[in-house]
């Protein structure tokens, strides 16, 4: 069960980047390239803003610099109407960055330094606590678990939110970059204990702990643990599972200009719609267009979508794939 916005804001931990992008597709950061950016991001932040920006409450505990590309963040998620109390500033690092390069597959290549910035500065502070003490929901990224001492914090969010009836949802979000000997693991634990589950193709079966077996395996051991899992297919679409139904959400054909932020923004309009009373039909019908519309606009936050920004989308004469 997903607790009702009215518990408390949806709250989530980890890391604030800016993203900074290859113009040219191909492999690697191996020679000069041209590169296009700051723009905010970090999956976490993307989620919260698109979180706020559907009208639900959210808020965010994570760390940046005492820079510009701190403050670009910052100022955004304010922006957007997401709560920033407890975004800790750094005197000493600076804010953490992405490095993006698309392969000419469709696959990208990263470089991050997330651990080695402020947002490896990440910490339980008073302001941190205090939303702790009043959130509804938190939404664990599995990009987080790459920062250290971040597992403790989660470890101590997990039970006071569910302790106080608020519910909890995990997006793997895996990166081939961020992977540590511990992912796996941690991965199982958040899984064992969350109310829904975001996964995007492979992390499925990861996240079942069942790297080789078909989607129908990996969905019926899920759904032991798990009450609602939405698979997210990229430009296929996505498709929910529960007990008792499966619901497939075609995707809306879009030309896609930057797809990183995508299942985040997907992800923060289906919960949020959720925690706000809908029933899961009409949230995979706003959570399509919040991630279609976000490969159509550069730099992952700047995506997110209010719900008039859906109007045209929908109304397009391209309408829906088939
Ligand atoms: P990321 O981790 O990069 O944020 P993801 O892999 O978690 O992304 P995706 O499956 O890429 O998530 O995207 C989430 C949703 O956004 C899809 O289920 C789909 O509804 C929509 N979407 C993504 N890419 C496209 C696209 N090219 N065209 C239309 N819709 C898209
Ligand atoms: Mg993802």
């Amino acid at each position: 069960m997903l607790a009702p916005d009215t518990l408390g804001p949806t709250l989530t931990l980890g890391e604030i980047l800016v993203e900074i992008m290859a113009t040219d597709p191909g492999h690697g950061f191996d020679r000069p390239l041209n590169l296009r950016g700051p723009f905010a991001s970090g999956a976490p932040a993307i989620f919260i803003d698109q979180c706020a920006r559907l009208g639900g409450q959210a808020a965010i505990v994570a760390c940046v610099g005492d820079d510009d590309f701190g403050r670009l963040n910052t100022d955004r998620l304010a922006k957007d109407g997401a709560d920033t109390s407890a975004i800790a500033i750094s005197p000493d690092l600076p804010t953490g960055t992405a490095f993006v390069r698309y392969r000419p597959d469709g696959g990208r290549d990263f470089v991050f330094n997330i651990a080695k910035s402020a947002a490896g500065q990440i910490a339980m502070t008073p302001a941190a606590k205090a939303l702790l003490a009043k959130a509804g929901h938190l939404h664990v990224m599995g990009s987080a678990f790459a920062i250290p001492h971040l597992w403790a914090l989660l470890e101590e969010a997990i039970p006071a939110v569910k302790s106080r009836g608020g519910s909890l949802s995990l997006d793997p979000n895996l990166r081939k970059e961020l992977m540590t000997p511990q992912t796996a693991a941690r991965l199982a634990q958040v899984v064992a204990q969350c109310d829904l589950l975001l996964p995007s193709g492979p992390e499925l079966q990861l996240a079942a702990g069942l790297p080789d077996v078909p989607e129908a395996e990996a969905v019926a051991a899920l759904l032991t643990r798990v009450p609602e899992i939405v698979l997210k297919r990229g430009d296929q679409g996505a498709t929910l599972f529960t007990a008792e139904s499966r619901i497939d959400q075609p995707a809306f054909a879009v030309t896609e200009i930057d797809p990183t932020g995508a299942g985040d923004c997907f992800g923060g309009a289906y919960l949020t719609a959720r925690r706000l009373g809908l029933p899961p039909a009409p949230c995979l019908q706003l959570a399509a267009p919040a991630g279609a519309r976000n490969v159509t606009v550069l730099g992952p936050i700047a995506g997110a979508t209010t719900l008039p920004a859906f109007d045209p989308l929908i109304a397009s004469s391209t309408g829906h794939r088939t």
